[in-house]
This record gives C-alpha cells, structure tokens and sequence, in this order.
C-alpha cells in the first residue's frame, strides 16, 4: 500500500497512465495465443483478461493489448459493419473515449473527432455532459458508453447529446443494466463509495439501470432501437471475440427521429 501511495506522489495521473498502457503492451505477450481476437487491435491471444471490482468478476473481459473490453469490441463491429461513421466525413463527439477506441477515430482522415471527458488526462477537451459546450445540431455521431449511470443529473445529460446531435444524427449509448430489474434502481442511501458498489457494483455509480432504460432516453425526445448485436453475429463471433452476457453491451442507437 505505501510502495502505492509513493507511486502516486511520484508520478502524474498521465504519466501513470501511459505507464499503464505501456505495461499492458508489453505483458501481452504472456497471453500468445490464437483462441480470442480483438477487433480494436487485431491481435490474437490464448484468453482476454478478467475484469472486476471486487464484486462481479468477467473471465475473459479485456483485451490484453489494448485493454478493449465486451462492449468496446461489439460496438466497434456495429460501427464499421452498420453505421457511415468510417465511410462519410463526419463529426464525432464522444465521451470517456476509451483507450482501445480512440486512436482508431483519431487516425481515421473522414472523422472530425472530439474525445471528451470531465478529467483532462483522460481526454482532449475537457467537457460536462450536463453542460455541453457546442451549438445545437453539431455532431453526426456521439458516442457515450458507461457515462449515463455515473451522471448526478442524467436527463439533463440526455438532453444535451439530443440538443447536440443533428437531425440525421446518430447517438449510441451503452450502460451497464440489470437485466432482471424492470426499473432503473436510485437511493439517497448510497452515500458512500462503499455503499455505491453495493447497490450499484460500481463505488462511483449514481444509479443501476433497470431495462426501462430506453424510456428515458424517450422521454427526453429520442427515438430509440435496442440492439442487441452479439446475438445478431452469432455464437462463433461471440466466443471468439468474447462479447459479453448483454449487462453492459446492449446498443441504444438514438435519433432524433
Ligand atoms: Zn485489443
């Protein structure tokens, strides 16, 4: 714990991070293999990594190159296989970028890309996605996946990518969901990191969806399609590319109808 603590004294978030990043390539070599592939990195690998908090654990989660998770995987098929988001020139606003997708759309010459964050490290500009700092009707494409449990006010949050989106826009969300509960579960009980992760296995969650979370995406004025697109390619992709049990990787592809 203390070797921990100076580490964290020593060294800036950033450079912890690109350390981070740097370790992950470097001990992939230790997961050779051929049975799992990444489609964010295209490597091959004999497992994935587990993923967890303590609370849920996932065999074979992430990837051990470029750290892609279930969803990062899924998503990145659904937008090269069924969106113009690699084929049109377009305008990309997307929060939390994670780290196995963001040099993909920073390379990628057709996309106008906007990475962003509420923390600097973790991205090019610093953006509130309750307070988003563009015009009304900017992006082709927002991208916000595991934002909306972590929000304080998540139908302002929703507003705002509807406000920023285009009319022929298109917003895909993922959450974590609880595929057993009807309802989105809140409590002003939780009020500790401790507590949050009980509630809502994640120590800085706000809430746990429920599967009503489409009707609020509704309500605020988007139309939207569930997709459910790991059963859509089918069990050879799903083992090979481990695509998840559908908690996290449900696409919600929004528009503004
Ligand atoms: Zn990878």
């Amino acid at each position: 714990m203390k070797i921990k603590n100076l580490y964290k004294q020593l060294f800036s978030e950033k450079q912890r991070l690109v350390t981070h990043l740097f370790f992950n390539k470097m001990t992939s070599i230790f997961y050779f293999g051929k049975q799992f592939s990444c489609n964010c990195c295209g490597c091959s690998f004999r497992k994935f990594k587990p993923k967890g908090n303590g609370l849920v654990e996932r065999e074979n989660a992430q990837c051990p190159y470029c750290g892609s998770l279930e969803r990062t995987r899924l998503l990145l098929f659904y937008l090269r296989n069924e969106t113009k988001l690699f084929s049109e020139n377009v305008k990309l606003l997307h929060f939390a970028p994670e780290w196995s997708l963001y040099p993909i759309f920073k390379k990628a010459k057709n996309i106008e890309y906007f990475a962003v964050d509420l923390n600097p490290v973790l991205a090019d500009q610093v953006v509130d996605i309750m307070a988003i700092p563009f015009a009304d009707n900017s992006f082709d494409f927002i991208i916000c996946s595991m934002v909306l449990g972590f929000v304080s006010d998540e139908p302002k949050a929703i507003k705002e990518m509807l406000r920023v989106l285009k009319p022929d826009g298109m917003a895909l969300i993922q959450t974590l969901i609880d595929l057993q509960n009807p309802h989105t579960f809140e409590t002003t009980d939780a009020d500790t990191p401790e507590k949050r992760l009980q509630y809502y296995t994640e120590p800085d969650g706000e809430r746990l969806h429920g599967t009503d979370f489409a009707q609020g995406l509704q309500t605020a004025g988007f139309q939207v399609e569930t997709i459910d697109y790991a059963a859509q390619l089918g069990d050879d992709w799903h083992q090979k590319y481990a695509l998840g049990n559908g908690c996290r990787e449900l696409i919600f592809q929004c528009t503004k109808g």
